[in-house]
């Protein structure tokens, strides 16, 4: 292996997805819904497969009608409008673009300031692409993990190319406020920084929380990349579709390099997916609502367990503290779990660069049935 690649092994949703299934536990570690998404969507791919639509090579950029949905898509819901023959980009899931981004942007030796925790393909992304990722870390603060914006502006260097915004916020699930958002625009305006915002759980975030787009505040438009995935909206993660929106230069340069990892994605899905974000918006409200009744079921078992709950405000996870059961090693804790309680969870220490500061925190998925909410809680309970 790469040597700059030697802190990266298996990724910690695989290793904690194969103890699920070996012990037999519930598995709220990796974030994917036991719910597929809808099915006339899935009828959607099955007919473009039957029908010899996309079977072979699609279009690079990806195909017409997904780049033209995903434009109207960033129309409709947030009133930015992207050119889709120029300004879309189809890529093989949000882990993709997040790859084929931060490859195209940064040269060997420039510094990105990301959020921590932070996704998991972050880091290695950066280290592929030869960059230096500065962590700029979320804290608890009134029941939420916030992130301080003097420190933010102190990780910016002369040799900061990039700031790497995730929001809603895996696994926290902080929202970015309007105020927040805006001091973030300022200072990549102040620095002439470029901003890759990885913003897939765009569509769940709940109470007053709101997802509002980097790209739509003032001086962003021209210097952000943005990224979205049809796994998170349309509960289809095995479908591997996700999209970059960003200017025809920042674009073409993502593209080039999309071109010799995948070259192009897969076909049938695509036509689905543009069908699914065609879908009312009663769809996307629908969808909010359940995993918001689920946020709920799991805060609540979660509390009666005896973990500190931090509610997010968007996402499917929610991050939890474990010191009021007496842990305070999430990693020893998430791999005595199984065995103690049936149920797989994620240490969120694997999300920082300072493992000290993630220790004491836990990750729980709730993109799951009701009945396996539950049944999860009450084995949790007996934790106690
Ligand atoms: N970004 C974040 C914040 C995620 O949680 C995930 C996991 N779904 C991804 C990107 C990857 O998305 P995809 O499955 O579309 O590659
Ligand atoms: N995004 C999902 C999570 O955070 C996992 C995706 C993956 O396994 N890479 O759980």
């Amino acid at each position: 292996l790469n040597r700059q690649l030697a802190e990266f092994g298996t990724t910690i949703f695989a290793e904690m997805s194969a103890l699920a299934v070996s012990t037999g536990s519930i598995n709220l570690g990796q974030g994917f819904p036991d719910t597929d998404g809808p099915e006339e969507i899935r009828e959607a791919a099955v007919r473009a497969l039957r029908e010899g639509r996309g079977n072979q090579y699609p279009p690079g950029p990806g195909i017409p009608e997904l780049r033209t949905a995903i434009a109207a898509h960033q129309q409709r819901r947030y009133g930015l409008s992207y050119d889709p023959d120029t300004e879309v980009l189809v890529t093989a899931g949000a882990t993709e673009a997040i790859a084929a981004s931060l490859l195209a942007l940064l040269e060997s030796g420039d510094e990105v300031v990301a959020l921590e925790p932070y996704y998991d393909s972050y880091a290695a992304s950066i280290a592929l692409a030869g960059g230096r990722r500065v962590p700029v870390t979320l804290r608890p603060h009134d029941g939420s993990f916030r992130l301080d914006l003097d420190e933010l502006r102190a990780a910016v260097t002369a040799r900061t190319r990039l700031l790497l915004i995730n929001t809603p916020h895996n696994p926290t699930g902080t929202v970015l406020t309007r105020a927040e958002l805006a001091a973030i625009a300022e200072l990549a305006v102040e620095r002439d920084l470029l901003v890759v915002t990885d913003e897939v759980y765009e569509h769940l975030v709940f109470d007053d929380a709101e997802h509002l787009p980097l790209a739509s505040f003032p001086g962003m438009r021209e210097r952000t990349v943005t990224i979205g995935s049809a796994g998170k909206t349309f509960s289809f993660t095995g479908w591997k579709v996700g999209w970059v929106t960003a200017t025809p230069e920042l674009v073409t340069a993502v593209r080039s390099v999309k071109q010799f990892l995948t070259y192009v994605s897969s076909g049938p899905f695509q036509y689905a997916v543009a069908e699914a974000l065609a879908l009312p918006d009663s769809y996307f409200e629908e969808f909010r609502r359940s995993m918001l009744a689920r946020r709920d079921i799991l805060a609540e078992g979660l509390t009666a367990a005896g973990f500190q709950v931090f509610r997010p405000a968007g996402t499917y996870f929610i991050t939890t503290d474990i010191r009021p059961l007496g842990e305070k090693d999430g990693f020893a804790f998430c791999r005595a779990l199984p065995e103690r309680a049936g149920v797989v969870a994620i240490p969120n220490a694997v999300f920082y660069d300072d493992r000290e500061a993630g220790a004491p925190f836990v990750r729980f998925a709730f993109c799951k049935r009701k009945d396996v909410l539950q049944a999860a809680t009450e084995r949790l309970i007996k934790l106690r």
